[in-house]
């Protein structure tokens, strides 16, 4: 089995949920005492969260830089970077590491629930809805289009991932909010929404609306899942 290098923290809210489910589904998989072979490295993201405020991405993309580094060195075979927003610094990633990065947006673009799907809404944080590292990539290499929500909205969204899902809230006036906005691009015609954040599915789960989720986080995690024990 090939060993996973997990970077995570941002937030540990969601990295909670790849290091449970990679364990889970490799042990479904394998069965008897199997689970996942991890490095993984928990970032501070205070500290992150005001660079990406302030807009220096090239200092957080050093810093991520030299964290995948570490888990390469502690033996990881690829890498899995467990938010969305920090794709936005992939190429940058993959200039500087000699292992695979499993990309977030190839977990979503492969998955079986976008096949014969031409059109989404995506939601996430604002740089992952407002700039185009995602939509784009989407786009490109799966013929996927993204709408997301109007400046306003994306505002809200952001807020309410920063000030209450990294720290743990999830409380029903975000859900209604995020479910308000799931069915307006759902009327504007997305097939199905791409919850491109790691938090969201915290919030909002499948059986709370009737338009069709798709949780970049377990696209990724199944992603991963299936290159670990690829090798065997
Ligand atoms: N975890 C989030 C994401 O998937 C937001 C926090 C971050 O900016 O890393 O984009």
């Amino acid at each position: 089995m090939k060993t996973i290098g997990l970077l995570g923290g941002m937030s540990w809210e969601s990295s909670q949920v790849y290091y449970r489910e990679l364990n889970q589904q490799i042990n479904q998989q394998l069965g008897g005492l199997h689970s996942a072979s991890i490095v993984m490295i928990n970032v501070d993201f205070a500290p992150i969260e005001q660079l990406m405020v302030r807009g220096e991405w090239s200092v957080i993309g050093k810093v991520l830089v030299r964290h995948c580094l570490q888990l390469q060195s502690a033996g990881a075979d690829f890498i899995v970077i467990a938010t969305n927003t920090m794709h936005k610094l992939a190429p940058v990633i993959e200039q500087a590491i000699d292992v695979p990065l499993l990309h977030i947006a190839d977990a979503v673009g492969r998955s079986e629930a976008i096949k014969s799907i031409k059109k989404v809404g995506l939601l996430g944080t604002a740089f992952t809805m407002e700039q185009d590292f995602y939509t784009s990539r989407l786009k490109s290499k799966y013929g996927v289009k993204a709408l997301v929500p109007n400046a306003e909205e994306c505002f809200v969204m952001n807020q309410i991932i920063f000030d209450e899902l990294c720290k743990g809230h999830f409380n029903a006036n975000a859900k209604q909010q995020y479910l308000k906005v799931i069915d307006k691009l759902a009327d504007q015609g997305a097939e199905a929404i791409v919850l491109a954040c790691t938090e969201i599915g915290l919030l909002v789960q499948q059986h709370d609306t009737s338009v069709t989720l798709i949780d970049a986080t377990h696209e990724h995690i199944k992603l991963a899942v299936n290159h670990a024990i690829s090798c065997l």
